[in-house]
C-alpha cells in the first residue's frame, strides 16, 4: 500500500485513527466477555471438561514428541527478539529517512504488539477458569469443618501408613530407594489415572513426557520444582526434583494440571491419589511423602499458632503425647531428600557413594545466587497472596474430607 505524505492525508488519516479505536474497542469487548464468562461456573466446567482434553491431547501430544521444552525456547527467542527490537528502534533515530528500514521496524513492532495482544486476550482462560470451576470437578464436593482431633488422627494415620510404605519400598543393597525411569513412572500414573477416571473423568488423558528445563538452575532458584504451562501444555522439571521421590510426586501433580485441574490444592490432592493408586510401591510412597509437610504444618499450627513451643509448654506435652513417631526417621529423611548419610551414620556404616543425588549448586556466582533467591522468595509470596485458599497446603482439607473413613477407623479401634 502506498504511503501518503502530509499534504494528502486529511481524511484518510482520520479514518485510520478511527480504525484503531474500533480495533481497541473490539479487543476490550473480547476481554470483557471472556472475563465475564470465566466467572460463570458452568462455562468454566464446560471448558475444562470438554475443551481442555482436546487441547491437551492435541497440542500436548504433539509437544510430547519433541524432547526439548518448546515453551522455554519460545520465551528465550521472544526475549532476544525484544532486545533486538530495542536496538532497531534506537537505530531508527539515525536511519529514519530510509523507507525500507522504517517499514521493517514497523512490521517488527506490529508483530510484537500482535503477540502481546494474543497473550493478553488468552489470559482469563489460564488465570480465572481453574479458580472459578467446580472444586475437583465434583458437584457433590463441599468442604467440611474439622477439629484438632481429626487433624491429629490424620497425622497419625499418615505416620502409620508411612512406616508401612517405608518398609514395603523397593530398595538396593544399601537401603536406598531404587529410582524409576520416566517410562515406568508414566506407566504407573497412566494405570492409576484409568482407575480414578470414574470419579475424576478428566484424568483419562495419556501422560505426556517429562522435559528438563534448559534453564533448570535458574527456574529452581525461583522456588519452582517444575511447571506446567499453557498454551504449550508441557511438563517441565528442574534440578529440584532430582531426589528419589520428589520427581514422581511432582510428575503426578503436573499431570493433574495437564488434565485440567488448575488449582494447586486440587493438583496436590489428585497427584497424591494418582500416586496411591499406582501398583508401584515406590510411586505410592513418593505421593505419601509429598504431603507430609502440609499435614505436619497444619497440626503444629493448630497446637501452637505462630508461637515457638518449649519443653514445659502444656500444649507441647499434649502434642508429643498425641502424635505418633516414625519407625526410622533417618531413613525416611533419606528417602525424601536422596541423602542417606544420617541413616548410615546411625548404623555405624559408611555411606555408600550415591551418584544419583542432584548437585545442589544452583548458580556459580554468590551474587547471582542471592539475587535469584530473593526473586524466588518474592515470587512465592505473590503466588501465595494470589492463590489464597487454593494454595498447595489446601491438600490437607481434601484429605480430611475424603480420608475420614481411613484415618478414623484405626484411631477408634485403638481406643477400644
Ligand atoms: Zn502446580
Amino acid at each position: 500500500m502506498p504511503e501518503l505524505n502530509a499534504a494528502q492525508t486529511g481524511a484518510p488519516k482520520k479514518k485510520r485513527k478511527y480504525g484503531y479505536w474500533i480495533f481497541l474497542g473490539i479487543v476490550l469487548l473480547i476481554l470483557g466477555v471472556q472475563y465475564l464468562l470465566a466467572h460463570i461456573r458452568r462455562v468454566c466446567d464446560w471448558y475444562l471438561d470438554r475443551v481442555t482434553p482436546k487441547l491437551s491431547e492435541g497440542i500436548g501430544g504433539l509437544m510430547s514428541k519433541i524432547p526439548a521444552p518448546v515453551c522455554e525456547i519460545t520465551e528465550i527467542a521472544a526475549a532476544v527478539f525484544c532486545a533486538v527490537l530495542v536496538i532497531l528502534l534506537i537505530l531508527l533515530i539515525f536511519l529514519r529517512k530510509r523507507r525500507g528500514y522504517r517499514r521493517f521496524v514497523g512490521f517488527c513492532v506490529k508483530l510484537t504488539l500482535a503477540v502481546a495482544l494474543i497473550a493478553v486476550i488468552s489470559e482469563p482462560i489460564y488465570s480465572a477458569v481453574g479458580i472459578n470451576s467446580t472444586v475437583l470437578g465434583r458437584a457433590d464436593y463441599s468442604a467440611q469443618a474439622h477439629d484438632l482431633d481429626d487433624l491429629v488422627a490424620l497425622w497419625n494415620y499418615w505416620v502409620r501408613q508411612g512406616n508401612q510404605m517405608m518398609h514395603d519400598a523397593d530398595r538396593d543393597e544399601n537401603g536406598h530407594l531404587i529410582l524409576r525411569s520416566d517410562d515406568e513412572i508414566r506407566a504407573g500414573l497412566e494405570q492409576a489415572a484409568q482407575r480414578l477416571s470414574g470419579e475424576y473423568p478428566r484424568l483419562g488423558l495419556p501422560v505426556p513426557n517429562a522435559k528438563t528445563s534448559v534453564v533448570s538452575q535458574l527456574v529452581a532458584g525461583l522456588n519452582m520444582s517444575a511447571y506446567y504451562i499453557e498454551p504449550w501444555r508441557e511438563l517441565v522439571f528442574t534440578v529440584n526434583t532430582k531426589s528419589r521421590t520428589r520427581f514422581m510426586s511432582v510428575y503426578a501433580h503436573e499431570y493433574s494440571h495437564f488434565c485440567g485441574y488448575h488449582r494447586e490444592d486440587e493438583a496436590n490432592y489428585l497427584g497424591l491419589l494418582l500416586c496411591l493408586e499406582s501398583d508401584d510401591p515406590n510411586i505410592r510412597y513418593a505421593g505419601w511423602l509429598d504431603v507430609r509437610n502440609y499435614i505436619w504444618s497444619a497440626v503444629e499450627k493448630a497446637y501452637f499458632g505462630d508461637a515457638e513451643p518449649d519443653d514445659e509448654d502444656p500444649d507441647y506435652i499434649a502434642f508429643c503425647n498425641a502424635t505418633e513417631e516414625f519407625d526410622d526417621y533417618p531413613l525416611l529423611l533419606g528417602d525424601m531428600t536422596g541423602n542417606y548419610k544420617l541413616y548410615h551414620r546411625e548404623r555405624g556404616e559408611e555411606n555408600p557413594e550415591d551418584n544419583r543425588v542432584a548437585n545442589p549448586e544452583l548458580v556459580s556466582s554468590d551474587k547471582a545466587k542471592a539475587l535469584i533467591e530473593k526473586a524466588g522468595q518474592k515470587r512465592s509470596e505473590s503466588v501465595r497472596a494470589e492463590l489464597g485458599a487454593h494454595y498447595y497446603d489446601g491438600v490437607v482439607q481434601f484429605m480430611l474430607d475424603d480420608f475420614a473413613s481411613r484415618y478414623r477407623a484405626p484411631a477408634e479401634s485403638k481406643e477400644e
